[in-house]
Formats: structure tokens, sequence, C-alpha cells
């Protein structure tokens, strides 16, 4: 029989997950109400569950929700998310659970003390950045990347969380931030105290941050203490100690935001140590095809850059070169002939057919009146090849781009049509579209 005062939930303000955010298991407590909801074809959630009580937090105030499972009988029911309805908690779940069922509530633990951890880590870094010499406010914060069922595991770009600032800040003081945060941490921890306020014992509390549809009046205004340092309303879960923080990495690397506002990133906790490691692997890797320490990393990429550009420009000499070579036989040809091809296997790129292209135009001047022309390159690394037609007539163009066609169908292109040239690309170059290719402008040329 379940008893009056089981059938009234617990407010969301007061549930055992705010006044003791440290429960993750076992916390017994009973079911209210289970009601349906239509669920899309791809989602599971099928029912809304209320439950007296609740070591689940609902998503509010800058953290994500919980998941974590509701047990009874011999079921695990999973509850992939937590939604704030005013002042109620409602349990996603995929199956029916009877009113007056007692469940055993799990919390997924890992996921909620990284949670608490960026989130009290925020309320620190905050509180040093809004006291003495900076005066700083945070205008909004967002939490790096959030573990899903969707995506189970972080992306070394999602590790930092943000908070919005007024202004950037300089480096001097990005290392000065640092070295405070991380002393209350580690050299002289504080304590956290959360303070349930009834309506009457509001006193001077800031609300204009607590959400429309939480009323106040009947809910509980919850303000966050940490030692001396800092107070500030917020229904979030927290850690006991900022010792237990771990430590805050504060990224250099800062963004403008809304003109000269700035996105300060950093991250708490387990994720430091997670980012080192994840960091530490991509070194490796840099270190390894570069064969050198880790200090000289910057010096041999810039070393690379420079014998890139200093090979790219000799490339580009000796295209120019071989373009005006090659030009001068194929104009020679066509003087005599009225046609000429030039077929360039291995690096025939569509920038080499360009320069023969242009410097077989600019030679050509008035003379001869009629010319057919066939650029093809291949390049055996993508195995992708470009044909260029070239005439002065659009006729014959639209011939020879046909016949090519018909020799190798893969061959799409366009232009030319009242002369001029005709730009093709072949995605798949193969062997055989390469031997038919050579034996038509041999026969036909
Ligand atoms: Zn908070």
């Amino acid at each position: 029989m379940v008893t009056e005062s089981l059938t009234r939930p617990t407010t969301v303000g007061a549930l055992a997950c705010q006044r003791n955010s440290f429960l993750f298991n076992g916390f017994k407590t009973t079911v209210i109400s289970c009601e349906p909801v239509k669920g899309k074809p791809k989602d599971p959630v099928k029912y809304l569950v209320e439950l007296h009580d609740t070591i689940l937090f609902p998503e509010g105030g800058g953290q994500p929700s919980d998941s974590g499972y509701l047990k009874c009988s011999n079921d695990r029911i999973p509850v992939s998310y937590v939604s704030r309805v005013g002042l109620h908690a409602k349990h996603h779940v995929g199956q029916y659970i009877d009113p007056g069922t007692t469940v055993e509530v799990e919390v997924d633990q890992s996921k909620r003390v990284d949670y608490m951890q960026q989130h009290t880590g925020q309320h620190l870094l905050s509180a040093i950045l809004e006291s003495e010499p900076y005066k700083l406010d945070t205008l909004s914060w967002s939490m790096g990347g959030v573990i899903s069922a969707k995506k189970p595991t972080l992306e070394i770009n999602d590790y930092f969380n943000y908070i919005e600032l007024p202004r950037k800040l300089t480096s001097q003081e990005i290392e000065q931030v640092s070295h405070k945060v991380n002393e209350l941490i580690s050299i002289n921890p504080q304590q956290i105290s959360v303070i349930e306020r009834t309506p009457e014992a509001h006193g001077d509390v800031q609300t204009s941050k607590i959400p429309d549809d939480y009323d106040l009046e009947k809910g509980v205004l919850r303000t966050i203490h940490i030692g001396e340092i800092d107070s500030n309303p917020c229904c979030g879960t927290h850690l006991q100690r900022t010792n237990q923080i771990g430590s805050i990495l504060i990224s250099p690397n800062q963004t403008n935001i809304r003109g000269s506002n700035s996105r300060l990133y950093f991250m708490c906790g387990n994720r430091v140590v997670n980012y080192g490691m994840a960091v530490n692997k991509l070194v490796g890797t840099a270190k390894s095809s570069l064969s050198c320490l880790e200090s000289e990393i910057p010096e041999k990429i810039d070393r690379q850059r420079d014998l890139i550009q200093k090979s790219s420009k000799r490339e580009q000499f000796w295209i120019k070169e071989l373009a005006s070579y090659e030009s001068d036989r194929l104009l020679a040809k066509v003087k005599e002939a009225g046609k000429a091809f030039l077929l360039k296997d291995e690096y025939g790129t569509l920038e080499f057919l360009l320069q023969v292209f242009k410097e077989f135009t600019n030679k050509l001047g008035k003379t001869p009146n009629e010319y057919q022309l066939v650029l093809c390159g291949r390049e055996k690394s993508t195995e992708s090849g470009s044909v260029l037609i070239v005439s002065e007539s659009g006729e014959k163009i639209s011939t020879i781009a046909a016949s090519l066609s018909g020799v190798v169908p893969t061959l799409k292109g366009g232009g030319g049509k009242k002369g001029g040239k005709w730009q093709g690309k072949i995605v798949k170059f193969t062997e055989n579209d390469w031997k038919s290719v050579k034996n038509y402008l041999e026969t036909e040329f």
C-alpha cells in the first residue's frame, strides 16, 4: 500500500541528487506515475516516470541530464534522460512500471563525476575571474562534449568547456588565473556547501537566472558556496571540496564572440588526464613521422613547409619549360598535318595540360586556319585523368569528344561549342582505357 506522503513527489530543487551528489546507487524510492509518451520510430523512450525522489539529475543550469537505471524485481531499466517539467523530474524509459513499485536508482557514475568536475570547476574559475583584479563577469558557459548513446566517447576537440567573458584575457592573465585556481585545488582546497532557501529566506540572492518555468514560491532556491570565495544560485550537482576538481587546464587560444567578448576554453578533472594522453598519442605520431624530439616538431614542420614551397616552385619552373618545348613540337605538327596530340602518363596533371594549351595558343597566332589538338594526361597516384580538345571549329571538337567518349565512357566534360577549348575529366582512368585512348589518337591523329 502506498502511503499519502509517498504519493507526493519531491520538488526539483530538493531532490536527493541535489542534497547529496555522491549517491550513485542503492537509492530506493517509489514510482508515483508512469505516463506513456509518443515515441519516435528510432527512439526507445515510451514512458515518463516520476519517482518520489531521485538521485538522477534532470538537465538544468548548464548541467546535462544524468543517465542511469531503475531496478525492480529482475529488471534493470535504462533511463536515457531526465527532464524537468516545472517542479517535476521525469525519467525517460522504454518500459512501463506500475505506480507504487519500489525501484532502486543507479546513476551512470563516471559521467556524473565528469559533469560535477566540469561544473564545479567552472564555478571556481568564474569566481576567480569575478574577483580583483580582473572583475570579469561570466556571461554564459557551455559544457563541452556530452557523452550519449550516439556518442559514447569524447573526441579530442570535445574536451573543452568554455565561459564567455566581456573581453579577451592576456597570456599573463591566463597564466596567473591558472595558477590561482589550481592552488585552490591542490594547496589550499576549499569546502563547497549548498544552502537550501525557502521563499522567506531568499534574502538578496540574485534570481534573474532562474528559469521562468520554475516556480520559486513553491520550489527551493539553492545557493552554492565555495569557501569564502564565492556564492551563487545554482541547481546543479557539485563536488564537496575543490580538491575533487583534480586540476583545471585553461587554453591560451580564445575566440572572439559578439564584438569584443571572448570565449575562454578550459577543462577539469579526469578530462585533463585523458586529454594529456590523447595529445601525447598525437605528439608521438608526429614525432615518429618527422623523426624528431617533441621540442623539435614546430621547427621540423617549418622546414617541411619550406621544402614543399621550394619544390612546388621548382615544379612550376619545369612545367613551364616542358610545356614550352611540347607546344613547339605540337605547333610544328599542326602546321604540317593540321592535327596533333599529346599523351602524358604518371604526372599528366590538368595543370600541365593547361600550361601546354596556353603556350600553344600564344604561339599559334593567325596560322594555320584549321587545327585539331588533343591533350590527354593521367595521374597514376589517383588513377584520374584530364582531356583538352582544342580546335577553331566547335563541330570538330564535338566530333572528337564524341569519339573519345565512345572509347572511354567515363569521360565527362564540356565547352568549345563555337571552337576554342573543350575540357573533360576521367574519374577512373584504367589501364585498358589508357590503351584505348592511345590507340585512338595514334590512328586518328
Ligand atoms: Zn552549479
